[in-house]
């Protein structure tokens, strides 16, 4: 019979870097060889009570970078996240060996355009693909030839996680697009950005960015009420076969 031990590395902590209260990266050393495509997700996990609780998480970092990056938000009343915020430097926890997910960059479907829209923690997989094809093309091994643009919701503008990382990449890189939307500006009234749910201004820069369902594939990423609406008016725009909408649904709304 397989032992915990072949299914899982045990991990260590190595950076935190807090956002807000509930919201924090860690850089994990996975403990052994991991290799994941951007886009996919590790399984994370910690033992209670002689109990183990594992939950999925998309990877933020590269495959090119040594650590393993995560962008985590503590759900108060969880039974894993508040396990994981308090782990510290050095702390270690469990990750299985093996990545998953489909949620990958389509670049053989003949459509060159890739709308990525996201909520908070939700940002994570685009921020792996957005490193990787910069690292790509910075070697010459990408031609720029698939364009991204990146519709990016919260609240509160520390939500966004890695805001500044993006910026810089938009000023840099011509084939990236990136927008961050605030949905309750009132409350600062130092935001210049845009305003708005990522999926109250889906219309207006889908429009703007010349995406339809005949150039681009979408990929909805975090909270499902944002995904399901972003889904109907992605729909009603003729994003209609298997292809043209990708979607990675992080919980299941309580009923
Ligand atoms: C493919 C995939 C990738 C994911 N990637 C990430 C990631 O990068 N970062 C991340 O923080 N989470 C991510 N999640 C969510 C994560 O797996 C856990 O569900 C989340 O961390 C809560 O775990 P928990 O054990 O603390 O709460 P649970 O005990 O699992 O949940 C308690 C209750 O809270 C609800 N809930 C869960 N998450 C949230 C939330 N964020 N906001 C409001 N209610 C919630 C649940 O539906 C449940 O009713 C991902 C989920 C999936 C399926």
């Amino acid at each position: 019979m397989a032992s915990p031990e072949d299914k899982f590395f045990r991990a260590r902590l190595i950076q935190r870097e807090e956002f807000a209260a509930d919201l924090w990266t860690a850089r994990i050393d996975p403990g052994g060889a991991f290799k994941f495509v951007p886009g996919q997700y590790a399984t994370l996990g910690i033992e209670k009570d002689g109990k183990r609780i594992e939950r999925p998480y998309s990877i933020v970092s590269s495959p090119a970078e040594q650590e393993i990056e995560f962008f985590f938000e503590l759900v108060p009343e969880g039974a894993l996240t508040p396990l994981l915020y308090r782990l510290q430097s050095g702390d270690e926890l469990l990750m299985r060996k093996v990545p998953k997910g489909r949620f990958l960059l389509e670049t053989h479907t003949g459509r060159s355009n890739h709308l990525l829209v996201s909520t908070v923690t939700g940002v994570a997989p685009f921020v792996s693909y957005v490193r990787t094809l910069h690292k790509e093309w910075k070697e010459g091994n990408f031609d720029g030839s698939h364009k991204l643009y990146l519709l990016n919701g919260a609240s509160r503008p520390w939500e966004f996680g890695y805001l500044h990382e993006l910026l810089r990449f938009a000023q840099e890189i011509p084939w990236f697009t990136y927008v961050p939307t605030l949905s309750r500006p009132w409350d600062h009234g130092d935001w210049t950005g845009e305003m708005g749910r990522a999926d109250d201004v889906l219309r207006k820069y889908a429009d703007q960015w010349g995406l339809d369902a005949g150039n681009t594939i979408a990929y909805l990423c975090g909270h499902p009420e944002m995904i399901e609406h972003s889904k109907a008016i992605l729909k009603r725009r003729g994003f209609l076969d298997k292809e043209a909408i990708k979607e990675e649904i992080y919980w299941v709304p309580a009923k």
